[in-house]
């Protein structure tokens, strides 16, 4: 048994019973990033010592004790580096745990390394970082999704056992997609974004990624709850997610959005999630045609207001207080200028430029606050359907994993791919991705996603059903051929 492929219940059971120590499990997984990770460059830091102490001092009563979680290099780990794949936060060490990294600690789980990713999350390929793009494990010359990749390539590969993505627009669902592992992102204000650092403050929610819905279950259970320090954290209670897994879908209803089949999908994602939807009426649910008439201008709206919020949040970067300054710099404005300059990436600069665009004065009513409406208006289309159905079945992404390279020319072919999952964000609910099938004939197999979308803090719903649809089906028992 290799312990880095383990699901977390295992690895609890055995250590409980004293059959393993955490350290085992670190020294599996550490043996992993030893052999897999120059090819595959999901990590792009992490002190095994550190964490091998950690281990040493777990309570392995509590319900996440021992067990390690890799971390996207955006959610801050005191003492650790933070850069967000960033030239501009080279040399940052973060100064306080993010709460979600508190609430691990408190779960008894051990942070461990920083895992790769688009630079400040902008990309869903994660050709966007200043260490080079991860490799999809399925197939090394593809992209493993972005912005969450190092996370979703980490976890399939056995290099982690769970990990932490941020979500804007789909940075945890599609690349668990694309690397065939399981993606949530939780309804905005479930969990806590004091120590995440801000991409589109609106947007962003932290969540799991791991290999088994029950894994995502247990650790959105040990992320979740309020947070004074986020003014966006909501005062609700967090329910036993994993005790609540087996239900079944009896009984309940799935909506299927008429607009969420487009022409230009790749055949076999249409295919394998068709089956999927077919499944779950097998297995006794009832399906119901909706509409999300606005989900067409989702792409639209969210690449005006997600640049326009980055714009402000990344303001704070000019060489003054963290990471990288310019060393020539003449005066204060030319330090800031060029410390942006040389520290920010192309995509980066883009999404600064055109956010700072659509606030200037005079542009400001025609494009953000437009954004602003149509986004009401996607909410609107949720909150219809959700009168008719429980939870609503899309495919996570129109495509599997494409070539790295193959859209790095044509950012608005790669904006394109985001267009099954911005609407949940951009309305506020969650959503939770988990492999359905792989594509078919000649060269790599790929993993394909079913992405289940739910109502308003209503993580359980969706849980229950992925994990019935999960346990019913032979997806998740599938592993890279590494
Ligand atoms: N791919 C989207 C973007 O580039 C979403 C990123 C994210 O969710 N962080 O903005």
């Amino acid at each position: 048994m290799n312990l880095a492929l383990e699901p977390i219940s295992t690895l609890r059971a055995r250590l409980r019973g004293r059959e393993i120590c955490p350290r085992d499990i670190l020294a599996a997984i550490r043996e992993r990033v030893e052999e897999l990770n120059l090819a595959l460059n999901a990590y792009v830091h992490h002190d095994w010592d550190a964490a091998m102490a950690e281990a040493d001092r777990a309570d392995l009563s509590l319900p996440l004790g021992g067990i390690p979680v890799a971390i996207k290099d955006v959610i801050s780990v005191r003492g650790q580096p933070c850069t967000c794949g960033s030239r501009i936060l080279q040399g940052h060490v973060a100064l306080y745990d993010a709460t979600v990294i508190g609430n691990l600690r408190r779960s008894g789980a051990i942070p461990v390394g920083r895992l790769n990713m688009d630079e400040f999350a902008m990309g869903s390929s994660n050709e966007n970082s200043f260490y080079g793009p991860c490799r999809n494990p399925w197939d090394t010359s593809r992209a493993p999704g972005g912005s969450s990749g190092g996370s979703a390539a980490a976890v399939a590969a056995g290099l982690a056992v769970a990990a932490l993505g941020s979500d804007t627009g789909g940075s945890i669902r599609q690349p668990a997609a694309f690397c065939g592992c399981v993606g949530l992102k939780p309804t905005y204000g479930r969990v806590s974004r004091y120590g995440l650092v801000a991409f589109a403050s609106s947007l962003d929610q932290i969540g799991p990624l791991t290999r088994t819905v029950e894994d995502a279950a247990i650790v959105l259970g040990a992320i979740s709850g309020h947070d004074p320090a986020d003014c966006t954290s909501v005062d609700t209670g967090v329910p036993d997610f994993a005790a609540s897994l087996g239900g079944g879908v009896r009984g309940l209803r799935f909506g299927v959005p008429k607009e969420y089949f487009i022409p230009g999908m790749d055949p076999a994602v249409e295919r394998a999630v068709r089956a999927a939807i077919d499944h779950l009426a097998h297995e006794g649910a009832e399906i119901v045609e909706i509409s999300l008439p606005h989900t067409e201008h989702a792409i639209a709206s969210y690449y005006i207001i997600a640049p326009a919020e980055a714009s402000s949040n990344l303001a704070r970067f000019d060489g003054v207080r963290y990471g990288h300054r310019a060393k020539d710099a003449t005066d204060v404005i030319d330090c800031y200028a060029k410390t942006r300059q040389q520290g920010f990436g192309k995509e980066v600069k883009r999404r600064i430029l055109l956010g700072t665009y659509v606030l200037s004065s005079g542009y400001y009513d025609a494009y953000y606050l437009r954004a602003q409406k149509v986004r009401t208006l996607m909410r609107r289309d949720f909150e219809r359907a959700f009168e008719t159905c429980d939870a609503i079945l899309t495919p996570t992404a129109p495509s599997p994993a494409f070539k790295l390279g193959e859209k790095l020319d044509d950012p608005i072919s790669m904006y394109l791919g985001d267009v099954f999952t911005i609407a949940v964000n951009m309305a506020g609910i969650c959503g939770i991705s988990l492999p359905c099938g792989f594509t078919g004939g000649a060269g790599a197999r790929l993993p394909i996603g079913l992405q289940i979308i739910g109502k308003p803090f209503d993580e359980a719903t969706i849980l229950r059903v992925a994990h019935h649809y999960e346990q019913t089906t032979p997806w998740h028992r599938e592993r890279p051929p590494l």
